[in-house]
């Protein structure tokens, strides 16, 4: 499938179960090499005609990879890297000190944490507002000196909204470019740049690789501009690229995402509406339930689902909720998210002090399990916490 008539034929989930129609072009095996060289020949006349130099800038595994996920986002382009936090903090890396940043409150720990560290040390002006908030968003941008607005929707780990399309616009009018972590939502349920957003940005160790065993990045690009250039340098100069063997896994699971990540999320629907009618669970934080803050702007700019992440707090505070999650059989204690195992996890344990996650929550990332087991386990482990 490499003449773009073809490839513009057929629908972004039927391309992703073929990896695009990559082949191996020696034995015709339809799945394509894992290609591990670092180096490659020099033509007599000293040319590199294949375009390939050497594995650090660039790798035709990783290349085969990023051209399933750039068809994923309906972007110009994508990289790789070897991290999510490694494709996030190049985007901030890319811009210059003193640059104005606005970025959420409630989002990813860690990146939060480096935006107020590393970012902050580094010369950037970091702001954090809660950008679930169109109007606080709106104050926070400065006409000329923003140059980022850094969105992650939905957020980790209240799964607050965020308004791409509103928030694109109003970056835009300010001179600012729009970067979205769409981590959570996936390419299956909201395609950020076709809202108006500049960048997307995913930590593929979630639900794109969707297994649980590969570390990774991505970054997709509307155009490839000056911005994405830097960027690219970047990742040659910092050594940021993914490795082939974790490009190729990832490759895989991209194709089976749409099946999981449309499972999961039926899955996480479930649990949330029963979930909110359980004697021991005093909210349930999905946005997908119609009472969620964010449910109007998630329903106009999730297609098909919201989620495989919701969050729970538990009657009787914390020692409650440490308690559920300890008395589980079926769901892992454990962090991270998008696995088609379920997982759960106390975070305000894990963020530490200065946290916007209450006590009492439990993070739940669901799997694509049979639903009456995920629930049948939750209800044990509650019942006896509450024993
Ligand atoms: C996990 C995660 C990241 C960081 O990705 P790593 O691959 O762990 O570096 C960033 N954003 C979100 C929303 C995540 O869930």
């Amino acid at each position: 499938m490499t003449d773009a008539n073809r490839s513009n034929r057929w629908s972004r989930r039927t391309l992703a179960a073929h990896a695009m129609g990559a082949i191996d072009p020696t034995t015709k095996g339809v799945v394509a090499p894992i290609h591990v060289a670092t180096t490659f020949l020099r033509d007599p006349d000293n040319q590199y005609s294949s375009g390939f130099v050497y594995g650090r800038p660039d790798n035709q595994t990783v290349r085969e990879t990023e051209a399933v996920l750039a068809m994923l986002e309906e972007a110009e382009a994508a990289m790789l890297f070897s991290s999510g936090m490694a494709a996030a903090t190049s985007v901030f890396m890319a811009l210059a000190p003193g640059d104005h940043v606005v970025a959420p409150t409630v989002m990813y720990w860690a990146l939060r944490n480096w935006l107020m560290t590393y970012a902050k040390d580094w010369g950037l002006v970091v702001e954090l507002v809660d950008t679930s908030d169109i109007e606080a968003v709106r104050k926070a941008i400065v006409p000329g000196r923003t140059k980022l607005v850094w969105l992650e929707t939905p957020s980790n780990p209240l799964w607050s909204i965020a308004d791409i399309r509103a928030i694109a616009d109003m970056a835009h009018a300010a001179g600012a470019r729009l970067g979205v972590d769409s981590t959570v939502a996936t390419p299956v349920f909201t395609r950020p740049l076709t809202l108006g957003a500049d960048i997307v940005m995913h930590a593929a160790t979630k639900a794109l690789n969707g297994h649980s065993d590969v570390v990774a990045g991505v970054l997709a690009t509307a155009r490839k501009d000056a911005a994405w250039d830097r960027i690219a340098t970047l990742r040659k100069n910092f050594g940021a690229i993914l490795g082939p063997f974790e490009a190729f896994l990832l490759l895989r699971g991209l194709r089976t995402l749409d099946l999981r990540v449309r499972a999961a999320s039926r899955n996480a629907a479930e649990l949330a509406e029963r979930l909110s009618n359980h004697r021991h669970v005093a909210a349930v934080l999905y946005p997908g339930l119609p009472h969620h803050p964010g449910h109007d702007v998630a329903a106009r700019q999730m297609e098909g689902g919201f989620s495989h992440m919701l969050s729970i707090r538990v009657r009787g505070g914390e020692a409650s909720a440490v308690a559920t999650a300890a008395g589980v059989q079926l769901w892992k204690r454990a962090t991270s998210l998008g696995g088609v195992e379920s997982l759960i996890e106390h975070r305000a344990s894990i963020e530490g002090p200065g946290t916007p996650c209450p006590v009492d929550l439990l993070r739940l990332s669901a799997g694509i399990e049979d639903v009456e087991d995920l629930f049948a386990d939750l209800d044990q482990a509650l019942a006896r916490a509450h024993g």
